[in-house]
C-alpha cells in the first residue's frame, strides 16, 4: 500500500473524548473515528488489524471443531420476552419496531436465537455434541461508552455455543473453549489472565471464567497470586480461612466487657483517630435489607464488605445496606453505634471476625462503644462465612504461599456453563438413547474482538506512538522513502516493495512528498514492526533497518533487509 494513497491520515492532537493513551493513539494514528458516543468507524488500518484478530479467533475456533455460521442482528422481542430477559436487560437492549409495529431488538448477545435455531434442526442425541460460532456486530446501549473500542455501543463479538448431552460433555466442550482462548490471546500477544468468575472453584473446574487483558485503565480489580496459577476478580477472590480459627471459650482469661463514651464517634477513622484504636480490633456492623428481612454483617474494621457474597450467604436477592436515616428504626441505634451485642438481627460473621480474640465494636446505644467483644461470648456465631473482598498482600487462597497481588484489568472473553437455562425456557429438547426427551445441556463463549483491540493498544505504546504485535500489525513493514522526488530512492523502494509484496509480506510504504520528520514520526504512530528507511545510501543498494520495538538503527544491503524480513 502506498501511505500517498491511503484514505486516513494522523492526527496531531486526539480529540478531546479520548480518554486513554490507547485510544488517543488509535484515533491520532488514523485507525478508528467516532461517529456518535460508543459507535466507531473501523479505518482501513484499523479494519486490517480487527481482520488479522478475526483470522486468529477463526483458526482457533476451527481448530477446536466450532463449526462458523451467521445470526441476524435483528431478533422478534418475542424472542427476548420467552427467555425472560426482555427486561432484565433493560435499557442496554436495543428496540425498534417494522412497518408493521412488530417490536424487534438488536442483539446484543445471541442465546435467544441460537437456543430457536438449534431446536429446529437437532432433535436427538446423535448429532451432539455441537459447538457454533459466529463473528458479528452486537448493540448494547452502554450508560457510559467508554475509552473507545472498550465499551462501545455497537462492537465485534465472537460468541460461540456449544450443545452437548450431559455434564461430562458440557466440561468437554468448555475445556476446549478455555484452552482456544488462551491459543488466541497468546497468538494475540496479550498480556492476560484467566480468572475464575465464580467463587467456590478453588482447585476444581469453575462454571466460568472471565479473560483480563492486564492494564492499568481496566475497570475491574482482579487479585493474582505471583507463586500459584490463582487469579481471581475481586468480586470473587476468597479470602483465605484465618490462621487462629474461631475463638472457643477461655472467655476468663479475655478482658471483660467494658462501655465507654464516644460523643460523635462514628467511623473506624475517628475511632483511630480519638482511642488510637487500629482498625483491625475494631468490629464493623452493617445492616442490609432486602426481600422485607434485615440482617446485620460483622467484618474487621479494615475489611469491606462483598455484598456478592453476602447475597449468596443469605438467599437475599435484592440485597443494599441501609440507609444512613433508615439505621435506628431498623437495629434500634443510629448508624456509627450499631454493634452485634444484644442486637436483634440475624449475625453473618466474617470469618476474619469470628477469630479475633477480642476487639471494640459499637454498644448499640448512643455515644457509646464497646471494648472487649468477645466472638462467641458475647454474640453468637451462627453464621460464619466469607463474606468480605480480600485485600492486597493477604495469603493466596489457594496456595498460602505468596501475598496476593491486585492488578487493574479490562475482561476480553468470558465463557460460561449455561447448563439448561435456555434450553428450558425455550423448549430446546433432544431425544436420549433410550428414547427420553431432555433439555440440551449448553455452553456459551464471547470474546470481543473489537475490545481486545482496544486493549493491545493500551499494552502495546511508548511515547512515540503505537507498536503493534507482529501477528496483528495492519502491515509488517514500513518502508520509508526519504525523498519522494529522488530517482535512485524511488527505484530501490519499488524494488524492496516489489520483492516483499511478491513473497506475500504486507507493506506500507511511505511515498508521499514530506519532510523526513514528518515520516518518522507518523511510523512512530503508526507502530509497524519494522521501518526500512531508504535515503541517502540508496546509491549503493543499503537501507536503514530498524525495529519499532527497539534497537538501533542499522545499515544494511537490500537484500540482506529482504532476507531478515522473509525469515521472521
Ligand atoms: P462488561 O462487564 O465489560 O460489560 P459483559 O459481561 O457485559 O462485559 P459479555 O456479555 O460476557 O460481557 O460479553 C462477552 C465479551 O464481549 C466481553 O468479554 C467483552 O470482551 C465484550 N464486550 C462486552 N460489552 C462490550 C462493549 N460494550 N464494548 C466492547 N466489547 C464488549
Ligand atoms: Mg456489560
Amino acid at each position: 500500500m502506498r501511505q500517498s494513497q491511503l484514505f486516513a491520515t494522523t492526527l496531531r492532537e486526539a480529540p478531546a473524548e479520548a480518554e486513554t493513551a490507547g485510544h488517543r493513539l488509535l484515533l491520532r494514528a488514523g485507525y478508528i473515528r467516532q461517529l456518535a458516543a460508543g459507535i466507531y468507524t473501523l479505518l482501513p488500518l484499523g479494519q486490517r488489524v480487527l481482520r488479522n484478530l478475526e483470522t486468529i479467533v477463526r483458526e482457533e475456533m476451527e481448530a477446536a471443531g466450532a463449526q462458523e455460521l451467521l445470526l441476524p442482528s435483528m431478533q422478534p422481542a418475542e424472542l427476548w420476552r420467552e427467555s425472560e430477559r426482555y427486561e432484565v436487560y433493560g435499557k442496554e437492549l436495543i428496540k425498534l419496531n417494522d412497518r408493521h409495529e412488530r417490536e424487534f431488538v438488536l442483539g446484543p448477545t445471541h442465546e435467544e436465537v441460537i437456543t430457536t435455531l438449534v431446536r429446529g434442526e437437532i432433535s436427538t442425541y446423535r448429532r451432539l455434541p455441537v459447538t457454533l460460532f459466529q463473528i458479528q456486530t452486537k448493540f448494547r446501549d452502554e450508560r457510559r461508552p467508554r475509552s473507545g473500542l472498550l465499551r462501545g455501543r455497537e462492537f465485534l463479538m465472537k460468541d460461540a455455543y456449544s450443545f452437548d448431552t450431559d455434564q461430562e460433555g458440557l466440561d468437554a466442550s468448555y475445556t476446549k473453549m478455555f484452552e482456544a482462548y488462551r491459543r488466541i490471546l497468546d497468538r494475540s500477544g496479550l498480556n492476560y489472565r484467566a480468572v475464575h468468575a465464580d467463587s467456590g472453584a478453588i482447585g476444581g473446574e469453575g462454571g466460568s471464567h472471565e479473560f483480563m487483558a492486564v492494564a492499568g485503565i481496566g475497570e475491574d480489580t482482579i487479585a493474582v497470586c505471583p507463586a500459584c496459577d490463582y487469579a481471581a476478580n475481586l468480586e470473587q477472590a476468597e479470602a483465605a480461612a484465618p490462621e487462629a480459627g474461631p475463638h472457643k471459650g477461655s472467655s476468663a482469661a479475655l478482658a471483660a466487657l467494658e462501655r465507654f463514651h464516644t460523643p460523635e464517634v462514628r467511623t473506624i477513622e475517628e475511632l483511630r483517630g480519638s482511642f488510637g484504636i487500629a482498625p483491625e480490633q475494631i468490629i464493623k456492623t452493617l445492616v442490609y435489607t432486602g426481600d422485607g428481612q434485615t440482617i446485620a454483617v460483622l467484618v474487621r474494621g479494615d475489611h469491606e464488605v462483598n455484598e456478592i457474597k453476602l447475597q449468596k450467604a443469605t438467599g437475599i436477592s435484592e440485597l443494599v445496606l441501609a440507609e444512613h436515616g433508615a439505621v435506628a428504626e431498623l437495629a434500634g441505634v443510629e448508624s456509627g453505634f450499631v454493634g452485634p451485642v444484644g442486637l436483634d438481627l440475624a449475625l453473618y460473621v466474617d470469618a476474619a471476625v469470628a477469630a479475633m480474640p477480642q476487639g471494640t465494636a459499637g454498644a448499640g446505644t448512643k455515644d457509646y462503644h464497646l471494648r472487649g467483644v468477645v466472638p462467641g461470648r458475647d454474640f453468637a456465631l451462627e453464621h460464619v462465612g466469607d463474606f468480605r473482598n480480600v485485600t492486597e498482600g493477604e495469603a493466596c487462597p489457594q496456595c498460602r504461599k505468596a501475598a496476593l497481588e491486585f492488578h487493574q484489568g479490562i475482561e476480553v472473553g468470558h465463557i460460561f456453563k449455561l447448563g439448561t437455562k435456555y434450553s428450558e425456557k425455550l423448549g430446546a429438547r433432544y431425544l436420549d438413547a433410550t428414547g427420553v426427551s431432555r433439555p440440551l445441556i449448553m455452553g456459551c463463549y464471547g470474546i470481543g474482538i473489537s475490545r481486545l483491540l482496544g486493549a493491545v493498544a493500551e499494552q502495546n505504546h511508548d511515547e512515540e506512538g503505537l507498536i503493534w504485535p507482529e501477528a496483528l500489525a495492519p502491515y509488517q513493514v514500513h518502508i520509508l522513502q526519504m525523498s519522494a522526488k529522488d530517482g535512485e530512492q524511488a527505484a530501490l523502494a519499488k524494488e524492496l516493495y516489489g520483492r516483499l509484496t511478491r513473497a506475500g509480506i504486507s507493506v506500507l510504504l511511505d511515498d508521499r512528498d514530506e519532510r523526513a520528520g514528518v515520516k518518522f514520526k507518523d511510523a512512530g504512530l503508526i507502530g509497524i514492526p519494522v521501518t526500512v528507511t531508504v535515503g541517502k545510501a540508496a546509491a549503493s543498494r543499503q537501507v536503514e533497518w530498524k525495529s519499532r520495538r527497539g534497537g538501533d538503527k542499522e545499515l544494511i544491503g537490500l537484500d540482506e533487509a529482504f532476507a531478515r524480513i522473509a525469515a521472521q
